[in-house]
């Protein structure tokens, strides 16, 4: 099962990949995560990543691209994955297509979590993650079993630089912009499905089930 989930900044794209994956034991893929690791082991790309990240800017299509080129290769995606965060651009949904193709794969389905920008600017200021996994919880709306610390590894739980207010609605202006128009991209591809994630984190995996 080849997935695409869709939304805005803080939609719950992570949120919901991450029950996809325990359900399917598939990998989710998500370019910010990967992102993130570059920044924290300063490879080049992290460096260059890092500047536009700060800034709730998107990094070029082109060196995203280039990480997906390795990454949808490896053994792991051989039964299917969860792409969360990817494609953000029509230059970057034109790539996937031309990576799939030489792949001979196809997506099966791309769902697209629908939340208004307000739901989002709230959300964010309550958003903790836990940097080595990605794993991510809310402060209010999915806490963890022990304040600030990851359920698994009991290590603790940072904001992220980018989810201050002002970059969150640099992120959103952008979403509308540049990622948006994906959603017409697909729905002319009829292989798209909404859902709307305002509902509580369950309701909403129910839905994409
Ligand atoms: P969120 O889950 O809140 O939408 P991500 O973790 O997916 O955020 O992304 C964080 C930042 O990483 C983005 O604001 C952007 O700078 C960069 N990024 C992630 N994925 C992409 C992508 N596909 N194209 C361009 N930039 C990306
Ligand atoms: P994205 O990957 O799209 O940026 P996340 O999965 O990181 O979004 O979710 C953003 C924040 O909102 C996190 O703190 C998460 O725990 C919380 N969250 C996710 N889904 C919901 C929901 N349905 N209701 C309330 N809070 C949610």
């Amino acid at each position: 099962m080849k997935l695409l989930l869709l939304g805005p900044p803080g939609g719950g794209k992570g949120t919901q990949a991450n029950c996809l994956v325990n359900k399917y034991s598939i990998p989710q893929i998500s370019t910010g995560d990967m992102l993130r690791e570059h920044l924290k082991n300063k490879t080049e790309l992290g460096i260059e990543a890092k500047k536009f990240m700060d800034s709730g800017n998107l990094v070029p299509d082109e060196v995203i691209l280039n990480m997906m080129k390795n990454r949808l290769n490896d053994k792991d995606c051989k039964n299917g994955y969860i792409l969360d965060g990817f494609p953000r651009t029509l230059p970057q949904a034109e790539g996937l297509e031309n990576l799939l193709n030489n792949l001979n794969q196809n997506l099966d389905a791309v769902i697209v979590i629908n939340v208004d920008d307000e739901v989002i600017i709230e959300r964010m200021g309550g958003r903790r993650i836990h940097p080595a996994s990605g794993r991510t919880y809310h402060v209010t709306f999915k806490p963890p079993k022990k304040e600030n610390k990851d359920d698994l590894t009991g290590e603790k739980l940072i904001i992220r630089t980018d989810d201050q207010k002002e970059t969150v609605k640099k992120r959103l202006y952008i979403y509308h912009k540049q990622t948006k128009p994906l959603i017409n991209y697909y729905q002319s591809k009829k292989m798209i499905s909404f859902v709307n994630g305002e509902n509580p984190i369950d309701e909403v995996t129910q839905n994409i089930f």
